[in-house]
């Protein structure tokens, strides 16, 4: 028996938000359900609302910052128990034997990774619905633990904006002696330049928005450049090790590539819908690498979420209603938050 909940969508790429029943499956011998309390809202929810990239999918429920209580678990479920806290990210289902399963890199799964909102749902047909939602059901696999200790509306970003950063922050050696530029500084930029900070490398700011140089430093920044400075552009030539581009639109690359150091990297985790051009001098200079990462798998996410924990690391959110979706949205298109808006869920109900 399907069980029919409450749901936040949209019907197309230019319609508002709106409630919608959805479905969630009854439960597997392996499965999890959890009620959502909180659910963060991530600029790849705003790419796939308005079908950025194509393949988008209506009616739409997106979501995938997701933090709630277990409420019932199937007959093979070890790992949880009803009442425990929980957490669903991007990711929710992969093959489990291919070689990037094997290596616990489920985002790059050669079939096919079933991400938590608008991809192709095995079980009831039609596409996955995300975290705007009453309830969710996954795979105790793909279920994560929530720790105690952090504030769990301020927690849920990290379900994707942390383990993003925290993946390339990891695979790229950012730490003492490293000296790691955030570039952009929206949910995900945020959390990077708190959790560069907590691994112990020098933190630089690179943004285009005045108001956040100020706020650079309470973030745990050492540094700030306002990146429509040319001067100040000028003064980090070749000073940092590792930049995590977090921009959501279609930018130059090349001034940030001069910014750093011999064999450093830009790596890019923001999703302009445009490609981005790469001057082979801006490369070959200095054997510099530009790269990318695609969240993490869900060994790395419980990783983060546990060092979170033992850094007492969350993001900095704006708390609202489900009612309250549609503004969110235009005020994330605009830039204006600081830094993540996270849905109070509970209310849905
Ligand atoms: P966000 O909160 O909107 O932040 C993006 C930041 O980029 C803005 O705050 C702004 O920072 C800067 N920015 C935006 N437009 C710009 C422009 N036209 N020129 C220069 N700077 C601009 O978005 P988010 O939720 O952090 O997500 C960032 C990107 O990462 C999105 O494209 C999202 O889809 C993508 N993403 C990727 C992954 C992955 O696995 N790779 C996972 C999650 C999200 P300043 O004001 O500081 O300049
Ligand atoms: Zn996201």
């Amino acid at each position: 028996m399907v069980k029919i909940i409450k749901a936040v969508g949209t019907e197309s790429a230019v319609s508002p938000m709106k409630s919608l029943e959805i479905q969630r499956r009854s439960l597997l011998p392996d499965d999890v359900e959890m009620d959502i309390l909180y659910c963060g809202i991530c600029h790849s929810d705003l790419h796939q609302i308005k079908n950025d990239f194509g393949g988008s999918s209506y009616p739409m429920v997106p979501g995938h910052e997701i933090v709630g209580r277990v409420t019932a678990i199937g007959s093979q479920v070890t790992s949880f128990k009803v009442g425990d806290l929980a957490a669903v990210g991007c990711l929710v289902d992969s093959c489990g034997h291919c070689p990037a399963c094997e290596r616990d890199l489920e985002q790059f799964c050669d079939s096919g990774a079933t991400y938590s909102f608008n991809s192709p749902d095995k079980h009831l047909g039609g596409m996955t619905f995300g975290g705007f939602s009453q309830s969710y059901v996954c795979d105790q696999k793909f279920m994560l633990h929530m720790p105690q200790n952090l504030d769990l509306a301020a927690a849920a970003p990290l379900l994707c904006a942390g383990i993003t950063v925290y993946s390339p922050l990891k695979h790229w050696q950012a730490g003492p002696g490293k000296v790691v530029g955030v570039l952009g500084i929206g949910g995900l930029g945020h959390v990077a330049i708190k959790m560069a900070h907590a691994m112990g490398a020098k933190v630089v700011v690179l943004t285009s928005s005045a108001s956040k140089v100020e706020d650079a430093k309470r973030l745990g920044a050492d540094e700030a450049v306002l990146t429509k400075d040319p001067e100040q552009m000028a003064a980090y030539a070749g000073k940092i090790d590792l930049i995590i581009d977090t921009v959501s639109a279609k930018h130059d690359i090349n001034p940030y590539l001069n910014l750093l150091a011999i064999d450093g990297s830009v790596v890019l985790v923001g999703l302009p819908p445009e490609p981005l051009e790469v001057g082979a001098f801006n490369v070959i200079k200095g054997r510099r690498s530009f790269a990318g990462s695609n969240i993490g798998g869900i060994k790395e996410t419980q990783e983060m979420l546990d060092f979170c924990a033992e850094h007492n690391l969350t993001a900095d959110i704006e708390l609202i209603t489900p009612a309250q979706v549609n503004e969110a949205f235009e005020r994330l298109e605009k830039g204006d938050v600081k830094y993540r808006f996270v849905v109070d869920m509970a209310t849905l109900a």
